[in-house]
């Protein structure tokens, strides 16, 4: 299902992404008084309205004045794919007409949200597709927040209810890198995890990166969140390689990070999630040298089986390589869970729907420059 995209002609400021502070202060500059911020918040983020003629709690008036300089905005849905599984993959398009993907996977006990928060990605890890897309920006806190509300718009999650929720979790694992958009991300996390909102509490929520090791600790401080690692080598000269950004934050600092972030104790552990690459990091010696390198981290390791796209330059495992790497990371005492593959019989490598809209527009143009 296509939904329109976000109003792009539309200059009212978005209120979706403001904190309850400077909420409170668009609210102040319009002349009303204090509380009426608390209830605007209310009607956005417990109740999930988009109008403000619904909020019935504010005086008629107040509501004409908020919609003069306001408008309540998700990012807009290009395309929705929905899976066998049950797995849906939403291309999202901004007022900029920017795209990026969102995806939940309802699980039979929970439900994730897998966030993206940029438009494309600089690090270049090599088995990543969404680094061969050139275009990359940040995503505003509004349209990071907002990935969540369109996903409760979606499934008919509103208000927020306490229990029995479709969409539990909350992982920062979509296209972009989270630590190199800190500001807003930390900031939709913040909203996301308000009590008197969405209210996803911070175990709930876990942030993936490919290491940025100073804003490692600056995540643990200010948000609390846990945390993600994509790890996928057991040595510097391969992590080099796959994930460039190890230049930078080579593996021990990285693993020093993780051993100082705050809370990780048996019930609160570091994810450490790599990726499955045929005869490239799937050894049973790496299995090994893994299992050493997390010696006094409280982790728990996801395999991922490598998802190819065309043209990259590895292949996934075997079935049977994979197996015996878990082995080993089992019986060493970690949960070592192979992700299965959500969503195969229709999805793709995450940034391939985005790949897929930017090649058909390409050729839409090319077609309509051919005919003028
Ligand atoms: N930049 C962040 C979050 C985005 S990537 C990070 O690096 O953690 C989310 C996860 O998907 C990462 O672990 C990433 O390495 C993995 N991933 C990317 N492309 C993949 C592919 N083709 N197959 C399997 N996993 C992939």
């Amino acid at each position: 299902m296509s939904v329109a995209p976000a109003g792009a002609k539309d200059t009212r400021k978005n209120l979706i992404g403001l904190t309850r502070e400077e909420l409170a202060a668009e609210i102040a500059a319009i002349g009303a008084e204090p509380f009426r911020a608390r209830q605007l918040w209310h009607w956005l983020y417990h109740r999930g309205a988009t109008d403000f003629a619904v909020m019935t709690t504010l005086a008629k008036s107040f509501r004409a004045e908020l919609d003069a300089h306001y408008r309540v905005e998700r990012p807009g849905i290009a395309r929705g794919q929905v899976s066998s599984d049950g797995t849906r993959k939403w291309l999202l398009h901004f007022a900029d007409g920017q795209e990026a993907e969102c995806v939940h996977i309802p699980e039979e006990d929970r439900g994730t949200l897998c966030v993206s928060s940029q438009v494309g990605c600089t690090l270049n890890c090599r088995f990543c597709h969404t680094g061969t897309q050139l275009l990359v920006r940040n995503l505003g806190a509004g349209e990071i927040v907002g990935q969540i509300m369109l996903a409760r718009d979606q499934l008919g999650e509103w208000p927020s209810p306490k229990d029995d929720r479709q969409l539990t979790n909350i992982v920062m694992m979509g296209m972009g890198e989270p630590l190199y958009n800190y500001d807003n991300v930390a900031k939709a996390i913040k909203i996301a995890m308000d009590g008197e909102g969405l209210s996803i509490s911070k175990r709930k929520i876990t942030l993936s990166t490919a290491g940025v090791v100073p804003m490692i600790r600056q995540c643990g401080a200010e948000l609390g969140v846990n945390l993600a690692i994509s790890l996928h080598a057991t040595n510097d000269e391969l992590r080099d390689v796959l994930v460039p950004l190890n230049k930078k934050y080579p593996l021990a600092e990285l693993l020093q990070a993780c051993r100082e972030y705050p809370g990780a104790h048996n019930a609160r552990r570091i994810t450490f999630e790599y990726v499955m690459l045929k005869d490239v990091n799937d050894s049973v010696a790496e299995a090994r040298e893994l299992v050493r390198l997390l010696a006094g981290i409280p982790a728990k390791v996801n395999l991922i089986p490598f998802n190819p796209w065309p043209g990259a330059p590895y292949e996934c495992s075997s079935d049977e390589a994979i197996k015996k790497f878990s082995d080993v990371i089992f019986e060493a005492g970690y949960s070592a869970p192979v992700r299965t593959p959500r969503g195969r019989d229709i999805f793709a490598a995450c940034g391939q729907l985005k790949s897929d809209s930017v090649k058909k527009r390409a050729r839409e143009r090319a077609a309509e420059a051919a005919v003028s």
